[in-house]
């Protein structure tokens, strides 16, 4: 499905784009062009967010250092409450943390076996393998694989013409090939980014693109009891009935609100800084998280 979006929703150098994806997942730039992207579109900074994992943390900090760019660590964690499959953005938190640390190796094994099994499945009626698969990771065994990588290999197998149009067929979360990612419960990862010292927030909770079923507001008062730090709201998978929801509940709760672009470089139509943050939100994320801003 594709819907319009304005380019910009936001006056593009006024704040930080807080969702961004590079090669240590399913983006196709490496942290450094990241933040040299976002340097020269005179973003006030930005988070590194890969999927499952810290293993940009480290380019980004020496790129953000080298350029003078202010920059956020995080993770996307993939995540599951009840029926619904849940994306949660993980800022600040201490990445040596023991629970954190294990929760991430619990998740990105059973992702390496799930892959495995769809793979099997598409091997049977499309021209792909494990090893074309893994070939599209762009830093080996340190990638998040998934399914971005699998539709990759079926781009260059000939059989789609884009990831998009991949993730519209063979690859789409209703085809007979899907299997879903084992995940932990959001319950499980709010306790355990609080633990770490860090701030967690709900991605795109109102992208109907993703889930035919969004958490609902018990859900979300729920998360929000136990210590979840925000909502993205501002992330163009939300449309206005359900910014309008989520903006209410931030402020039922006392939750923050963020913005991000969900950048993936090439992966995704997603501009860097189209949807942003304040800088207020930012500071109060620093303010509570376990490790210091860089840059
Ligand atoms: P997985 O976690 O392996 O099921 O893969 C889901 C990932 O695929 C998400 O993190 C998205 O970034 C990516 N994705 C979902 N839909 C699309 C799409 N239509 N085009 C490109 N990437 C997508
Ligand atoms: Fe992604
Ligand atoms: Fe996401
Ligand atoms: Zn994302």
């Amino acid at each position: 499905m594709t819907r319009h979006v304005p380019p910009h929703d936001r006056n593009c150098a006024n704040g930080w784009d807080l969702h961004c994806h590079t090669v240590y997942s399913d983006g196709t730039k490496t942290p450094a062009e990241l933040i040299t992207l976002a340097h020269d579109l005179g973003l006030h900074g930005v988070a590194i967010t890969d999927h499952d994992t810290t293993a940009g943390w480290a380019d980004a900090a020496r790129q953000a250092e080298a350029v003078g760019l202010p920059l956020l660590r995080g993770t996307e964690i993939t995540a599951e409450d009840g029926a619904v499959s849940v994306h949660m953005l993980a800022y600040q938190y201490d990445p040596k943390n023991e629970a954190i640390t294990e929760l991430f190796r619990a998740t990105r094994l059973a992702r390496v076996e799930r892959a495995k099994r769809m793979v099997a499945r598409l091997a049977e009626d499309f021209p792909i393998s494990w090893e074309s698969v893994t070939a599209q990771a762009k830093q080996g065994k340190k990638t998040t694989v998934g399914r971005p990588h699998m539709a990759d290999a079926l781009v260059a197998a000939g059989v789609y013409a884009t990831r998009s149009d991949a993730f519209a067929g063979a690859i789409s979360g209703t085809s007979k090939y899907y299997i879903p990612t084992p995940s932990p419960s959001t319950h499980e990862v709010v306790r355990t980014v609080r633990e770490a010292g860090g701030v967690s927030v709900i991605a795109h909770p109102g992208d109907r693109a993703r889930n035919r079923v969004l958490l609902s507001d018990r859900q979300i008062r729920d998360l929000a009891a136990e210590g979840l730090g925000g909502l993205e709201v501002w992330h163009r998978g939300n449309d206005e009935e359900q910014r309008r929801r989520l903006l209410g509940l931030a402020d039922e709760l006392g939750l923050l609100v963020t913005g991000g672009s969900d950048w993936h470089g090439a992966g995704k139509p997603n501009l860097l800084g189209e949807n942003l943050t304040d800088d207020a939100t930012v500071a109060e994320i620093v303010r509570r998280g376990a490790i210091p801003l860089v840059g």
